[in-house]
């Protein structure tokens, strides 16, 4: 008997290419202001088996300070790619995650590190975003509301703010520890498919036509209805069979509009 047991760890093969299920969870950094912080989040990435690092709107492009902090984890700051916008960073996405030290007046599902992991392992099969914020403010609401769960890491009370670096490590950590005790999942099982998160944009900004043309929303005072909207379609996080239901009732709206008005024209 050997002294080990032997485990089947997840693949996905994209293009070609055998790809673990680490591979397709993205770190993705916004704002981030200290080079050196960046560096130092490749290198925990690479500890951990991460690779994919994404940065939107970055202060300062990584530079010798950066590479200096990353140590053996410099290609991974030097594939690392960037966005303007959170939006476009994260629209390939399935499943996106912002961390945050504090709650917010807008209460979203909340995880804990353990939980986002145990999640971003079962659905990587689709790429998976982790988001962290500013060092000096965090995510804004906006950038949180573009993600389907919140996650924070249980500090002091006191005082929660980690370091960036320190909480992307944490959160890397429990990525492996959830990806090393993954059950491959049967390959009869059908897992759900999921719509991106460019998709559910889309679909957030035909439902808000929509709903102005049928007059539930007035355009010169939206008020909180579209954020209130979206946070209950994150909670229910429709299938891709769901998604294009959703679509279609709206477009079915809209036809019936343009009869009606085509009606009374007449
Ligand atoms: N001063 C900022 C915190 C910045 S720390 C604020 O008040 O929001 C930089 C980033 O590290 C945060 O945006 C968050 O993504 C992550 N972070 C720091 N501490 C964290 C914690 N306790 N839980 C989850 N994420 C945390």
């Amino acid at each position: 008997m050997p002294a080990f047991s032997m485990k089947c760890y997840r693949v996905f093969r994209m293009d070609s290419n055998v790809v673990s299920a680490l591979d397709n969870i993205k770190v993705v950094l916004v704002g981030t202001t200290h080079t050196g912080n960046i560096g130092s989040v490749a290198r925990a990435m690479k500890t951990m088996g991460l690779s994919q690092l994404c940065l939107v709107a970055p202060k300062t492009v990584p530079d010798g300070q950066a590479y200096a902090l990353a140590a053996g984890a410099s290609e991974i700051l030097a594939a690392a790619k960037t966005f303007e916008t959170l939006a476009e960073a994260v629209a390939d996405c399935a499943l996106v995650v912002g961390s945050s030290a504090r709650s917010r007046t807008l209460s979203w599902p909340m995880l804990d590190p353990r939980q986002c992991a145990k999640l971003a392992i079962a659905q990587s099969d689709k790429p998976v975003a982790v988001v962290f914020g500013r060092e000096s403010s965090g995510l804004s609401n906006e950038e949180l509301q573009l993600c389907h769960y919140h996650v924070c890491i249980a500090a002091n009370p006191q005082y929660s703010s980690l370091n960036l670096a320190m909480a992307v490590q944490i959160v890397c950590y429990e990525l492996r520890m959830a990806y090393l005790e993954h059950e491959p999942v049967p390959t009869d099982t059908e897992l759900a498919a999921y719509p991106s998160s460019e998709q559910m944009e889309n679909f957030y900004q035909h439902l808000e036509t929509a709903l102005q043309h049928t007059g539930f929303i007035i355009k010169q005072h939206p008020g909180v209805v579209m954020t209130k909207l979206k946070r209950l379609f994150n909670r229910a996080r429709p299938e891709e069979a769901e998604y294009n239901i959703l679509r279609g009732i709206l477009t079915s709206m809209q036809r019936l509009e343009k009869v009606d008005s085509n009606t009374q024209k007449e």
